[in-house]
């Protein structure tokens, strides 16, 4: 039977398919002549709470920091629209909201993060495009940060981009927000999307603009290194891997010190970096965390006139001018000349797969 909701004032939606489902709700399309879905939250701690924030939020959407926010096209952010309640006869509805189709103009996050997830959805999506993503990705966070939001859940899954290097939103019900002098906490966080302050604290412990910034450089460095994380690796001095968050704890980290992890020797190269958007993923990972807004200042400058060179083979190639021959061609020839081994190199880092001898070692 196909589910229906019904917001507030009686307005009914019948819900199509099933779009995804995420930690805590489900997103399915809805019937409408506009590109919409509904995401419903199945199990809330507190349900009349959740229905607050909600409504705060639709509500917050005709005042001024909000309107800010969504007056680009195509909009960074799905907004909620109207918040909604599954029509169940005989028993509670399970409380949600209606919002933008993100696909409508956005592909997921992770279709760009390595060239070979871009090669079919985004064929002439570059190094510069991953630049461009992170750029918007810091503009558009260090705008919400402007307007007293902070995002709290920071991560791939919850973010969008388009071909032109854009970023969109999702998700905006797990943001932290204040609304008329009532704090509304965010709740949630993704291992390895986590800043270390936060790993294994007390839950409920609120996020903070500064929590934001440390997943924005994990996600600049993502984009730039073809999705390899900042803390994936073995660590060096033996001992069994456990996952990112662990690496952040102690410090293991191939920009911080190369001799901290074990890495498949096929990862990209940390001389892909410009040396100033080095040594911000250096300070934000090592203590001295750059905010949203130093990060805009500082990738607007590298993708400035001047600054990005196209390799003589390959016009997918793209680097820095500080690189003064191509790290694309490189990296191809170390992994044997095959994609797919410098495909395999990224996830098998990632995954923190098998060390296997004379294809892992202490990054050089
Ligand atoms: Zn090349």
């Amino acid at each position: 039977m196909a589910l229906t909701v019904v917001s507030g004032t009686g307005r009914e939606w019948r819900l199509t398919e099933r779009i995804g489902s995420g930690s805590e709700g489900v997103v399915y399309g809805v019937d409408d002549t506009r590109p919409l879905v509904a995401k419903l939250v199945l199990d809330p701690p507190d349900p009349a709470a959740y229905r607050r924030r909600v409504a705060r939020l639709v509500r917050q959407r005709r005042e001024p920091r909000t309107v800010r926010l969504l007056s680009v096209t195509p909009p960074r952010v799905a907004w909620p629209m109207v918040g909604v309640r599954t029509a169940s006869p005989g028993a509670d509805g399970i409380d949600g909201y209606v919002m933008t189709d993100m696909r409508h103009a956005h592909r997921p996050f992770a279709h760009l993060l390595t060239p070979f997830a871009r090669q079919a959805p985004l064929p002439r999506a570059t190094w510069a495009t991953a630049l461009s993503v992170a750029r918007s990705l810091a503009r558009l966070l260090a705008d919400l940060h402007t307007e007293g939001y902070v995002v709290g859940d920071l991560k791939p899954d919850n973010l969008w981009v388009d071909g032109r290097g854009e970023i969109g939103m999702a998700d905006v019900d797990s943001w932290q927000f204040t609304d008329g002098g009532e704090l509304f906490p965010g709740r949630m966080s993704t291992a390895g999307y986590t800043a270390p302050e936060r790993i294994g604290a007390p839950a409920g412990t609120p996020p903070d603009r500064s929590s934001d910034d440390f997943v924005l450089a994990v996600l600049v460095h993502q984009l730039l290194m073809g999705g390899l994380h900042p803390f994936a690796g073995h660590p060096a001095e033996g001992g069994a891997y456990l996952s990112y968050d662990d690496n952040v704890l102690h410090g293991r980290c191939r920009l911080l010190d190369r001799t901290s992890v074990l890495l498949p020797r096929a990862v990209p190269p940390l001389d892909l970096l410009p040396r100033r958007l080095m040594d911000l993923l250096r300070a934000a990972f090592g203590g001295t965390r750059p905010t949203a807004e130093a990060w805009v200042e500082a990738l607007a400058s590298e993708t400035a006139p001047g600054r990005l060179r196209t390799c003589a083979a390959n016009a997918l190639h793209v680097h820095t001018v500080e690189r003064p021959w191509c790290p694309w061609c490189d990296l191809a020839e170390r992994s044997g000349g095959t994609k797919t081994a410098a495909r395999s190199a990224t996830a098998e880092a990632n995954a923190a797969g098998p060390r296997r001898p004379g294809r892992w070692g202490r990054p050089e």
